[in-house]
């Protein structure tokens, strides 16, 4: 085995104490195919245990009872403790996402600490709203004539949450759980995706540096059994979850026996879409991006290519041309590799199968297709074009999660509106137009939960995420992520008397 950090976690965090397990599995490199470390492997009755330490922290414990202040100053320490761990996580994630190390060292890292300082800072802004002063009568007693009332709006945690996380992009969802709903007062138990779980229990380590109190922080690792029991058991009262529209769903049936608020951040098929008039260079390496990041696997990549039929050719001969620089490798051994393997072989196979439909419907492959020659060990597979895409083909419509674009040519904006919005997600999407305005008036029309016109803004700290139909609801990042983790209370009071 190697020597990568934090895979020598080999137990659960539960009510602030380190349980082991006594079973474990294996934790694959997707760029070696060896095994980086021995994971413990939960149960349900660890996932029962979680809750209750969870419960009870919440009911009992001082978390939600902490000022404001006092709960941002303790996860201010926790972005200190993230962050003086960088080299050791970027490590750990090259090890075993196989995550590049120029997106691992921004999207996935600068991205997800920035989003998480800018959400301590709101958590400071007054939240309470007063009441108008009315004069009322009084309900209880309609013969003691009027009264003046007034009243004030408070917001309370939710309560005990569960953050259910997927493999591909650890650090950043797995914050996105823990930062809204610690900063807020809940407690949490927090599940990780079995294919990276030390990306989770490394925040053990950190809760006890910071000093969290017992049963605000749990992790659990399992597969779907002990999902299903977080996601069912009557003491918990919120889920957020980030993974597939096929889980998602499932998630939201064991949850609606006992009523649950639900978040779901899921799937996406986004749009970008090529206007007769857009730079068709900008756009290329823009769809070879989208292709090439995470290899594919990505929830908010745009992987159907609309572009219009008069500069297709240009199009997919830019694309081509452009593609040398998205090399294909071993990220941890080489930083000029963009992008890495795929997760697992059963995700290889999942791509592949893909490529398969596409060709039997007829699409054409005019770039890759296949494995990449000279990487015989690891999941790689190559950037793959299709051209002669129709929307309807499977290819064009089911999530792929692999470094796979389909290329669908129209010949009017309204044309490439009616294809962009004839799927079953709406996460993201992207325009490029040589006019701003005409690009702007589609992206009103694309349904989606976000779209960036001519390549984006760049950073933006106040952009709230997330999606429409399968894509999920809720939103993460912003001035509304906080408040998803809350619940508003009315206090109505007599005012003079
Ligand atoms: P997945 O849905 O297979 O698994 C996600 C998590 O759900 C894992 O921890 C898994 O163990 C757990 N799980 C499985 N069955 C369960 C059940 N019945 N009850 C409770 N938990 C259960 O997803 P994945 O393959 O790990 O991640 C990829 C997916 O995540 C893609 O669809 C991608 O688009 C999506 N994703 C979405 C976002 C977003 O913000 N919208 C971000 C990243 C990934």
């Amino acid at each position: 085995m190697t020597n990568v950090p934090y895979t020598n976690l080999n137990k659960l965090f539960i009510d602030g104490q380190w349980v082991s397990t006594g079973d474990f599995e294996p934790v694959l490199n997707p760029s070696t195919e060896e095994i980086v470390g021995l994971a413990p492997c939960g149960t349900i009755s660890h996932a029962a245990a979680a809750i209750s330490a969870a419960r009870k922290a919440f009911d009992e414990g001082p978390w939600p009872r902490l000022t404001q202040l006092e709960r941002t100053t303790i996860m201010r320490r926790m972005h200190a403790a993230i962050e003086s761990r960088a080299a050791q996580i970027h490590a750990l994630e090259l090890a075993t996402v196989g995550v590049s190390q120029f997106i691992g060292s921004t999207l996935a890292w600068t991205t997800p600490l920035d989003h998480m300082r800018n959400a301590c800072d709101r958590s400071l802004l007054p939240t309470l709203r007063h009441l108008p002063i009315e004069t009322t009568p009084n309900l209880m007693n309609p013969s003691a004539g009027m009264q003046i009332g007034g009243g004030v709006v408070v917001r309370d945690p939710v309560g005990v949450v569960v953050g259910i996380t997927g493999f591909n992009a650890p650090i950043v969802l797995n914050l996105s759980k823990i930062v809204p709903a610690l900063l807020m007062g809940n407690t949490l138990v927090l599940k990780p995706s079995p294919y990276t779980p030390f990306q989770a229990l490394l925040f053990g380590e950190i809760a006890e540096e910071i000093g969290l109190p017992p049963g605000v922080l749990n992790i659990v690792t399992g597969s779907a059994d002990v999902g299903q029991l977080l996601t069912s058991d009557p003491q918990v009262d919120m889920v957020t979850f980030t993974g597939s529209d096929k889980v998602g769903a499932a998630i939201m049936g064991q949850a609606a026996s006992t009523l649950k608020r639900v978040h779901m951040e899921l799937g996406g098929k986004s749009a970008l879409i090529v206007r007769a008039d857009a730079d068709v260079q900008k756009a290329a390496m823009d769809g070879l991006a989208n292709i090439g990041i995470l290899c594919g696997q990505g929830c908010a990549l745009a992987t159907r290519h609309l572009v219009h039929n008069s500069i297709r050719p240009a199009y997919i001969e830019m694309l081509k041309a452009m593609s040398p620089m998205m090399k294909v490798g071993n990220p941890a051994l080489d930083p000029s590799v963009m992008v890495g393997p795929l997760i697992r072989e059963a995700q290889r196979a999942s791509v592949e199968r893909y490529v398969q439909s596409g060709r039997d419907a007829g699409a054409k492959v005019v770039l890759g297709g296949g494995r990449p020659a000279g990487l015989e060990k690891g999941f790689f597979h190559e950037l793959t074009l299709f051209d002669d895409v129709d929307n309807s083909m499977k290819i064009a419509q089911e999530e792929i999660f692999g470094p796979v674009g389909c290329v669908i040519g129209f010949d009017s904006d309204d044309e490439a509106i009616k294809i962009a919005n004839d799927t079953r997600y709406g996460l993201m999407g992207a325009i490029h137009s040589g006019d701003a305005h005409k690009g702007y008036e589609m992206a009103l029309r694309v349904r989606s939960g976000g779209l960036f016109l001519n390549g984006g803004a760049g950073k933006m700290q106040d952009a709230p995420f997330g999606g429409i139909k399968r894509s999920g609801f809720g939103r993460e990042y912003g001035d509304r992520w906080l408040e998803e983790y809350t619940q508003e209370k009315t206090i109505c009071f007599p005012i003079g008397r």
